[in-house]
């Protein structure tokens, strides 16, 4: 049974709190972590929250993005300088989850939900992590693989703003608002006018966690963003996907509708 919440202001005493094992919870919006706490499903005896954490800012200078962990999604979604992430998060549950929930549990949140964690791995993201009184860097796509330590807490992410045109994202839902992926697309493609000169394009709802869909990135590497080229790329979405059945759909129709939806991603039809 929940004993204790301590609201730590520094990091170092909130890293000394969850120091004390596994029944100690670092407790972020809470969207998710506080429905286990609250049916015991494991047993946690004491909450770390980050609400006064000096993890809560967005930064945005000479292109490059600075998202606090403690961030909520729906300061992001306010912030006129992050307009292409808008789509994103408004696709993210609803109003009242998204004022408590933040960038850094998006990024524990298992699929299909993890929407703006689909986002930030097409974006390349890197991501800081307080350990040991310093901090150590990983990648978005490493985090999302293999999670953080035991004790250590996710500080900010960051990623390079996209080029006018250059962003796509799509989320298909059993319902306009309010619901999990069925697929998740996101992606960033560059182009020299003629042909695509980079790609990388990420999928929620295509397997447990976010991945890349790396064929179809090389598949349309050099090729112009065209239709007949965007969907022969789309067939190889399947490549990278190990879909999965849940309430919302079944593995076999996220596996038909994968490529559709990349296409239309990328198209907008
Ligand atoms: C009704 C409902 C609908 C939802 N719909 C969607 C949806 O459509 N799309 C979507 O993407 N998500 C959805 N979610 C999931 C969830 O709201 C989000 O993923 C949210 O971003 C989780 O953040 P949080 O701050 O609430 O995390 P918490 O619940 O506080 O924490 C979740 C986990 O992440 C860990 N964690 C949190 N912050 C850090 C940090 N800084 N460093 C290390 N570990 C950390 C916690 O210890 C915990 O294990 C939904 C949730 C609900 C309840």
């Amino acid at each position: 049974m929940l004993q204790n919440v301590f609201v730590p202001a520094d990091l170092g005493e909130a890293a000394a709190r969850l120091a004390a094992g596994p029944t100690v919870a670092l407790l972020a919006g809470g969207t998710l972590l506080m429905p286990v706490v609250n049916t015991e499903a494991t047993p946690i005896r004491a909450l770390v929250s980050t609400r006064k954490l000096p993890i809560r800012d967005i930064a945005v200078e000479e292109g490059r993005v600075r998202l606090g962990a403690g961030t909520t999604l729906a300061e992001v979604g306010r912030d006129g300088r992050l307009g292409f992430l808008r789509p994103t998060i408004e696709s993210i549950a609803s109003p009242p989850i998204r004022n408590l929930a933040t960038v850094g549990g998006n990024l524990f949140a298992p699929q299909p939900y993890g929407d703006l964690a689909v986002a930030l791995l097409a974006l390349d993201a890197s991501v800081e992590i307080a350990v040991d009184g310093g901090s150590r860097p990983a990648s978005v796509a490493d985090v999302l693989d293999h999670g953080v330590a035991a004790g250590e807490i996710v500080t900010a992410v960051g990623f390079d703003l996209p080029a006018a045109g250059t962003w796509f994202y799509t989320k298909a839902m059993r319902r306009k608002l309010n619901s999990a992926s069925i697929v998740t697309v996101a992606a960033r493609i560059a182009t020299d006018g003629a042909v695509v000169t980079e790609a990388r394009i990420a999928l929620g709802g295509a397997g447990p966690r976010p991945v890349r869909a790396r064929a179809a990135e090389a598949a349309l590497l050099g090729k112009p963003l065209a239709a007949e080229s965007v969907a022969a790329a789309a067939e190889r979405a399947g490549d990278d996907a190990d879909p999965f059945s849940d309430a919302y759909a079944s593995a076999w129709y996220r596996g038909r509708v994968l490529p559709v939806y990349l296409r239309r991603t990328i198209l907008g039809a």
